[in-house]
């Protein structure tokens, strides 16, 4: 199963990235959690893409197509993927079309983009979970200071780490997010819609349900083709 979740920042992507790639037993790949593990790691990378992300703005496509055609080789990407915050631009979809295309025409095996979720909230809703969102460091679970809160105060209930609100979940940078995402990102409903691949879930209310009614998409997605 090839996916792509698509969907503003909060509409819970990384969450639902999380329970279909244990479901299904294939990779969740977020460009979001790369890209902080680079700045982490203060590499050449990382230092070029923390003024952007720091802004709330995208990280040039060249840098993030790269980096997500490289992870794509991976040995544990054959059996399917989740692209989740990838694409976020017309440029970035058309550049991995692109790709896949290449290597097919060079005689290699390349895969084919089966399913777009799009996980849909309301800006008010989404405002809410981006400024209450807090995140382990390290093992990157995430947590909410009203919704779900951890059990002791700054450590993740899962390995223990320290959890921290992101620099870009502070409310200035929420706004220019969300605004990145109307301009830039929203135009990929329309063209994934075109090639018949995108499907709308409600992203409100209980995590499972919303599961649930991924699952239900992609199924029914790969009926139609
Ligand atoms: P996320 O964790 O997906 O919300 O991403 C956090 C930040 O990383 C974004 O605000 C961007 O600055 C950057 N980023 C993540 N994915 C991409 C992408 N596909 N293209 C450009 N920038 C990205």
């Amino acid at each position: 199963m090839n996916l792509i979740l698509l969907g503003a920042p909060g509409a819970g992507k990384g969450t639902q990235g999380h329970i279909l790639s244990e479901r299904f037993s294939i990779p969740q790949i977020s460009t979001g959690d790369i890209l902080r593990a680079n700045v982490r790691n203060k590499t050449q990378l990382g230092v070029r893409a923390k003024e952007y992300m720091d802004k709330g703005v995208l990280v040039p496509d060249e840098i993030v197509v790269s980096m997500v055609v490289d992870r794509l080789k991976g040995d544990d990407c054959i059996s399917g993927f989740i692209l989740d915050g990838f694409p976020r631009t017309i440029r970035q979809a058309g550049a991995l079309e692109e790709t896949f295309n290449g290597m097919r025409k060079e005689g290699g095996i390349a895969p084919f983009i089966e399913s777009v979720i799009g996980i849909e909230v309301d800006r008010k809703t989404l405002v809410k979970r981006l400024s209450g969102r807090r995140v382990c460091r390290k093992c990157a679970a995430n947590y909410h200071v009203s919704f779900s809160p951890p059990q002791n105060i700054g450590m993740c209930d899962k390995c223990g780490g320290e959890i921290y609100q992101r620099d870009d979940d502070k409310e200035e940078t929420i706004e220019a997010r969300l605004l990145v995402y109307e301009n830039e990102t929203f135009p990929l409903i329309d063209y994934y819609t075109k090639k018949k691949l995108y499907r709308a879930v409600d992203g409100t209310g209980a995590v499972d349900r919303i599961t649930k009614a991924v699952v239900e998409a992609i199924e029914k997605g790969s009926h139609n083709t």
